[in-house]
């Protein structure tokens, strides 16, 4: 039940905001979630960012939050690979932002001129050239050098329509050399654990909110809690038809969620 909600794990791009304009009801939602004692997740496929870019970020949407609220698909990629590629080399397709990421892991990631690498990481490179392709192409011939990407998002909305994410360029990748990358960010369920985990939520009082059926809604799926979708992003209700990732609720947009989220919890109260 709605009312019984107290952890929100956000998508951001779509579904909070778009670029740099936050949508009407984000924050109302945001501050009235902390009233009631429960906390607000950010999970988000965007790999731009590190966590410290989006406390920034949202300070300026004048928004106070800390790092551990932000699990990013980059954040979780960086986790697996410390894991599993501790004392291997790295190509990363990434921002300077997601490559300074990489290395405050202790990770090694070799330069452009190297051509030297156990695994190719995709991020959603805003910095992507095409000599970096062509070194990506060059290291994935090789079948000792894995593939992995930080999360399968075809693309990102702008306030125009939308541009390649890192799906999109691991399609582009994929297209030339046939092989597909390993994916960490949503649709895994880890992503979702890595949050609550830390204010031990049970499944009941969590609810996973995002545009985007086959990342967001399938997150949730995976992690056994229920999902809200909204539509001001990609998803619309015509695609309901036809998903397997079918969400517990629907809105409008997140205004229309708070409203109703408000709603449900003073019918709660009154009918208790
Ligand atoms: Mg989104």
């Amino acid at each position: 039940m709605l009312s019984d909600k107290k952890y929100f794990l956000f998508d951001i791009d779509g579904t909070l905001a778009v670029d740099d304009t936050l949508y009407e009801g984000s924050r109302e939602l945001i501050d009235y979630i902390e009233s009631i004692g429960g906390r607000a997740f950010y999970i988000t496929n965007n790999s731009v960012k590190s966590r410290k870019d989006y406390v920034e970020k949202f300070r300026r949407w004048g928004i106070m939050t800390k790092e551990s609220q932000f699990m990013t698909a980059s954040y979780a990629t960086c986790r697996y690979l410390k894991e599993h590629y501790k004392d291997k080399k790295l190509f990363a397709l990434g921002t300077p932002s997601f490559v300074e990421e990489l290395r405050s892991f202790g990770l090694a990631v070799t330069e452009q001129s190297e051509k030297d690498a156990d695994c190719v990481v995709v991020g959603f490179d805003r910095t992507l050239s095409y000599e970096k392709v062509e070194t990506a192409c060059e290291l994935l011939f090789r079948p000792a050098v894995d593939f992995i990407g930080t999360n399968p998002d075809l693309k990102c909305p702008t306030a125009f329509g939308f541009v390649p994410d890192c799906g999109g360029i691991c399609a582009m990748l994929t297209a030339a050399v046939a092989r597909t990358p390993l994916y960490i960010g949503k649709p895994s369920a880890e992503i979702v654990t890595l949050c609550t985990k830390q204010v031990n939520a049970k499944p009941e009082e969590v609810l996973v909110v995002g545009d985007r059926l086959y990342t967001d809604i399938a997150c949730g799926i995976n992690a056994g809690v229920e999902t809200a979708l909204v539509y001001t992003g990609e998803a619309k209700e015509k695609d309901l038809a036809d998903t397997v990732f079918m969400p517990d609720y629907t809105f409008e947009n997140i205004e229309k969620l708070y409203q109703e989220f408000r709603k449900s919890r003073e019918e709660a109260y009154y009918a208790f």
